[in-house]
């Protein structure tokens, strides 16, 4: 019998184990509601895999604290993005400001010659209201922000970009947008062919996402006095200040990199995994810009990350671990007004990063990162 058509996950753990001589007695144990799972987040279902769970902080961000979660597997992570929550807590805490909140999905349309291509684009760069009507019809929480489209050779790709409120929204924006598409290509004769042709661009690093930005535009700052980049950081000022130009800038530039920062992918995706994110999301959100700049008795750090795609509704949030974790930093569910809890979620996840960023650049200026991951991650 295929697992498909296996009554449950104990069913197909036992065909497992059976065939490979194996037991998957910690596979079997798990705590969240198997029905829920198997409805919202996986198909053949057999078990869970257990991540181990970290906290470090509470960090500072915008005035409040936050515990940062983090599962991972890699030793020293979790007391890197720590020592960088020392910092900048000793530094007066991190401030962080959502630039921009939309998710994008680009669907593709295909003409017979280039002037039809031309047209349409013109036709639905002018009627935004009307398609944005169709698409905003099956949800309670999606509008349209805006609709850009680029024509190439015979064929038009559209970019939507939509409020989702508090949920990261790819699927809400794929429902919403296929319904605009089969709307257009009733009224215009348009050849519909796709929902998505790439220029969303989902879960695959593109210049597009750096440049125009996707889910949340996030920047975060810290301005860390000479003693605490001396006390805590144990390297100084200049050192850091330079190290982060000559790595983050000139090395990144060097190796055509889309992320001009230390390890953002590694905050990013253990806290993707413990808060119920799109863990595949990293990739985006690994696309960042991590300045470090003298000033007067000290150094200005900030990050902007343009790509930061994250909810607290749907997906994997209502999970019963990750949801737990989301409650105890007061970012569980819908936000009041919606969309402000997604939002607080991004500002934290970018402060985090920031942390991550200031402890990791901290222990390269100063020659301490090889013995960190021997002592703690060997
Ligand atoms: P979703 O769970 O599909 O949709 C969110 C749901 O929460 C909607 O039913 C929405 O209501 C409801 N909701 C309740 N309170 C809300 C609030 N305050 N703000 C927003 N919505 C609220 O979640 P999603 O974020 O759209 O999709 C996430 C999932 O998409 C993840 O599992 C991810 O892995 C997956 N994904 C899908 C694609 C794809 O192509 N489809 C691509 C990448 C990832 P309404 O019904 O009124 O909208």
């Amino acid at each position: 019998m295929k697992f498909r058509e296996m009554k449950d996950a104990a069913a197909r753990r036992k065909v497992i184990e059976k065939e490979s001589g194996t037991t998957l007695e910690n596979i079997a144990k798990f705590s969240f509601d198997e029905g829920l799972a198997m409805k919202k987040n996986i198909e053949n279902m057999i078990g869970a895999t257990q991540v181990p769970l970290g906290a470090a902080g509470p960090l500072s961000v915008n005035g409040k604290e936050y515990p940062i979660f983090l599962a991972t597997t890699e030793g020293a992570l979790v007391a890197s993005v720590n020592r960088g929550c020392s910092a900048i807590n000793k530094a007066g805490g991190a401030k962080a400001i959502v630039l921009e909140d939309r998710m994008t999905r680009s669907p593709l349309f295909k003409f017979g010659s280039i002037s039809d291509a031309v047209e349409f684009a013109d036709w639905a760069r002018s009627h935004v209201s009307e398609i944005a009507r169709e698409a905003e019809k099956h949800s309670r929480f999606m509008k349209v922000k805006k609709i850009k489209a680029w024509v190439l050779g015979r064929n038009v790709y559209l970019r939507f970009e939509c409020f989702t409120g508090d949920a990261m929204g790819m699927n809400m924006v794929t429902i919403g947008v296929h319904n605009a598409c089969k709307w257009i290509a009733e009224k215009t004769g348009a050849e519909y062919l796709s929902v998505s042709a790439n220029m969303c661009v989902d879960k695959k690093a593109a210049a597009l996402n750096m440049i125009e930005g996707r889910g949340k535009t996030v920047i975060a700052e810290a301005v860390l006095p000479d003693g605490v980049v001396e006390k805590v950081l144990k390297t100084d000022s200049d050192a850091l200040v330079d190290l982060a130009y000559r790595k983050n800038v000139l090395g990144s530039a060097l190796a055509g990199s889309y992320g001009f920062n230390m390890h953002v992918a590694n905050v990013i995706a253990a806290m993707y995994i413990a808060l119920g994110q799109d863990a595949a999301q990293s990739v985006n959100g690994s696309i960042g810009f991590s300045l470090f700049e003298r000033v007067k008795g000290g150094v200005h750090v900030s990050l902007t990350l343009p790509a930061l795609e994250v909810g607290t509704v749907g997906g994997g949030t209502g999970l019963a671990t990750q949801h737990e974790a989301l409650s105890a930093m007061g970012l569980a569910g819908s936000g009041d007004p919606p969309g402000s809890n997604a939002k607080h979620l991004a500002e934290v996840i970018a402060a985090a990063c920031m942390a991550g960023e200031i402890s990791g650049m901290a222990a390269q200026a100063s020659h301490q990162l090889a013995r960190a991951h021997k002592e703690l991650g060997r």
